[in-house]
Formats: structure tokens, sequence, C-alpha cells
């Protein structure tokens, strides 16, 4: 069992390439990335909430990322990191979430997309989709998700992947499909029933549907908390879809197993980003308060402001130890071990990291509402998160459920 009662873990040392990849990580932030936001943001206003056509400075960075050899550290069989060495530079890119993680090619939903090829794809499979999304020349998008039925139940999933010769025939209604806006976007991994009538976790299978196979119909694009996304999150249509059956990713009927091994990293991946976003507000909050000054004195100068600084100092402290925690046990223990630990980080680390934001935008005053600062985008996102690779309510009934069922220490 994962959970440590009483004693703490011996974390190993990170090695020298993980510390200096850190270092290469901070002055690419510092030198690179930050100093590019400006250029991103101008170019995404002037192109309007419509484009989803990719801002010249992301290329830029990629390149630049790749020659810092900044690249797919995400995925321990190409950087040849652990995941608790992967996790400080995974909060670095958090700092700026609009850039950094696609500049090192670590993002969502690519980043689950590729781990699902490299540990179920065949051969060609691998040769046809994996290797280009490693080489960040394509995206991808990950279709599960359906306004029909409340998907937080995977089970629930009803598109339908049937069996036809030597053909998959796919239909069913998506949303929330990230990515599949972007004009770089070349396939979509879509979860659907096989086998309605088999077990409940063996209905579901997963399948690879290029983007420009006839019937798929990529739609409406929703905003996340009135942010229109370069990279999209859309209605999906499939009508009628014929792939052929060699793009069955994994075996008939373990798109559920397959769904929750392509979750398993992609949360707590998503929560080392977080704790970046937090910082960053947590930044943003001490060098307002300095420079503000009301009755007389600057913020920095209230008792209560000082308060609210300690306060978010402890939560993202507290964040980042349970992160660290998971991201240990998934490397000593795997997937499967780590999975309630993940699932605490995945609840604990959002609600603490909106927190932090939350203070950012309340002594940043009016400002801290506006697009002036990215605050507030940075507050829906993570609100977002709450309910995205899991609502907090699924992951606190899997903790509940094992508390409930873990035999006690001692008889009390
Ligand atoms: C920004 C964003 C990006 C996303 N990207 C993708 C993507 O790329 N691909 C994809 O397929 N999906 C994606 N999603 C969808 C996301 O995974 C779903 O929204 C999520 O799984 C919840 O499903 P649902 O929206 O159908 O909510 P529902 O299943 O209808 O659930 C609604 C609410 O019911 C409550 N609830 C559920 N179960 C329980 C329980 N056991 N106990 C108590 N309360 C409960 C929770 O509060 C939950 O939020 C994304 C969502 C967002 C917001």
């Amino acid at each position: 069992m994962a959970r440590l009662v009483g004693m703490y873990p011996a974390y190993p040392p990170p090695s020298a390439r993980a510390v200096e990849l850190e270092g290469l990580m901070r002055r690419f932030l510092a030198e690179h990335v930050l100093p590019a936001e400006a250029a991103y943001d101008a170019y995404r206003a002037a192109a309007g909430p419509d484009d989803h056509t990719l801002p010249p400075v992301v290329d830029e960075l990629k390149k630049s990322a790749r020659e810092l050899g900044l690249w797919n550290l995400f995925l321990p069989s190409e950087s040849r990191l652990t995941q608790l060495e992967y996790a400080p530079l995974a909060e670095l890119t958090g700092w700026s979430l609009h850039l950094a993680p696609e500049a090192t090619n670590c993002a969502a939903p690519d980043t689950g997309n590729m781990e699902l090829l490299h540990l179920v794809g065949t051969a060609e499979q691998k040769e046809r989709w994996l290797e280009p999304l490693l080489d960040g020349t394509i995206r991808s998008g990950f279709a599960m998700t359906e306004p029909a039925v409340a998907s937080s139940d995977a089970t629930n999933i009803e598109t339908r992947i049937e069996r036809d010769g030597d053909d998959y025939v796919i239909n069913g209604r998506k949303w929330f499909t990230s990515g599949a806006s972007d004009p770089r976007c070349a396939v979509f991994v879509v979860m659907g029933k096989t086998d309605p009538g088999a077990a409940v976790h063996r209905q579901q299978s997963m399948v690879i549907v290029p983007r420009d196979t006839p019937g798929v119909t990529v739609g409406r694009n929703v905003p996340v908390f009135g942010q229109w996304d370069q990279h999209g999150h859309t209605v999906t249509d499939f009508v009628d879809v014929r792939v052929p059956v060699a793009n069955l990713l994994g075996e008939e009927g373990g798109g559920f197993a397959a769904a929750q091994a392509r979750l398993g990293p992609g949360r707590i991946h998503h929560v080392m980003r977080a704790l970046g976003a937090g910082e960053r507000a947590l930044a943003m909050t001490v060098s307002r308060v300095q420079e503000r000054v009301a009755f007389g004195k600057p913020l920095a100068d209230q008792g209560a402001v000082r308060e609210r600084i300690a306060e978010s100092r402890i939560a993202l402290d507290q964040a980042r130890a349970l992160c660290h925690h998971a991201a240990y046990v998934v490397d000593s223990e795997g997937n499967k071990a780590a999975r309630h630990l993940v699932a605490e980080a995945k609840v604990a680390v959002p609600r603490a990291v909106l927190e932090v934001i939350d203070r950012a935008i309340q002594v940043h005053g009016g400002l801290g509402v506006t697009n002036d600062v990215p605050l507030a985008m940075l507050w829906g996102w993570h609100r977002a998160m709450r309910l995205f690779d899991g609502p907090d309510e699924v992951h606190l009934a899997t903790l509940a459920r094992a508390e409930l069922t873990r035999a006690p220490q001692f008889e009390v």
C-alpha cells in the first residue's frame, strides 16, 4: 500500500542531469518564455477568439527549447527522468501556461496521447502517430467526454464503435475535445462502446481517428470562463466514421483501463504545472503589495496582507509536498500504487492554487480581474481543473472508499 503512515519517504536525490535541466529550464523561462508572452498575447488579441492559428513566437520557442534539450521531458523513456525529477521542471513550465508546456512539447492533451501510444500502440501506430507527436510536428485530441451523458462516470459514454468487416464505424457526439481547433491537430483518440453487452468496464474501446477521415466534424469551440484558448475545446461529431481495425488502440474492451492509464500521469502533470502558476500568483502578490500604497503605507505593511502572503506560502508548500510524494510513489511503486496519492494531489493542489490566485486577485484590486494581468485566466483554468481529468467528487469518492476499507492502525 502506497500510504506511508508515521514514517517519511527517503526521496532519492535528483540526478546530475535533472539538476542541469532544472537550471536550463529556469534560464529558458527567464530569457525566452516570459519575454515572449507579450508577443503571444498581442497576436491572439489581434487575431480574435475564432482564430486558432499558432502565434509564430511559439515555434521560435520550440526551436530554442529543443536546442537546450528541454523536449519531451514528461515521458521517462525519452527524458530519462523520474516523475519526481520531472516535477520541478513541469512546475517551472506552469509559470507560463500558454507557452512553456507547448514550447517543451509537454502540453496536454498530446502528452496523454503520447503516453497511451507509447504504452499500448502497435509499431505501425507508433511510427505513424507517436513519432510526429514526439517531434512536435502535429498535435492531437482526446475525445471521451460527451454532452449528452455524465462523463465523469466513463461507463456512461455512448459513442458507438461497431465492427464492420475490417473496419470500425464510429457514431457519436463529443465535446471538450481540447486541441481540436488547432490547425495542426491531425488525429483523435476516440473512446466509445464496442460491446454494450459486455461487463460494464469491458464495453469501451479506444480507436485512432485521423482528423481528415470523412464524417469527422470539428464544430463549436467552447470558452473556459470566457477565455478562448488558441487550440480550442470543441464539440466534435463522428458520423459513420470508418477506420481500419488496425486503428484500435490496445485491446477491444480495454478502453476503460487505457483511460485510467492515460489519466494517471496526466493528472499528476497538471498538478505539477499548477504549482508553478500558484508560485507566479504569489510572486505577483509580493511585487504588487510592495509598490501599492493605500492609507499612507504600502499594502505590504498591512497585517492582513502579510497574513495572506504567509497563508499562500503554506498552501503552496503543502501542495508541493503532496505532489512530490505522489510522484515519488509513481516512480517507486507504479501508477496503480500511487493512484490514491495522485487523487489527493489532484483535489488538493488546484484548490490550494485557486486560493493563492484568489488572494493575488484581491491585492491587485480591479486590475486583478482584467486581462491586463494573467490572474483571471489562471483562476479560470485552475477552476476548470477541478472538473477535468475527474471532478473533485469522483476522486473524493475513491479516497473515501479506500479509507473506509482500510484496516485501522490500532483498535479504537
Ligand atoms: C477545460 C476543460 C478541458 C477538457 N478537456 C477534455 C478533453 O480533452 N477530452 C475529453 O474527453 N474531456 C475533456 N474535458 C471534459 C472533462 O473531463 C469533463 O467535463 C469531466 O470529466 C466531467 O464530466 P461532465 O462534464 O460530463 O460532468 P458530469 O459527469 O455531468 O458531472 C457533473 C458533476 O457531478 C458531480 N459528481 C459526479 N460524480 C459524483 C460523485 N460520485 N459524487 C458526488 N458528485 C459527483 C461533480 O460535481 C461533477 O462536476 C475537459 C473539460 C474542461 C473543463
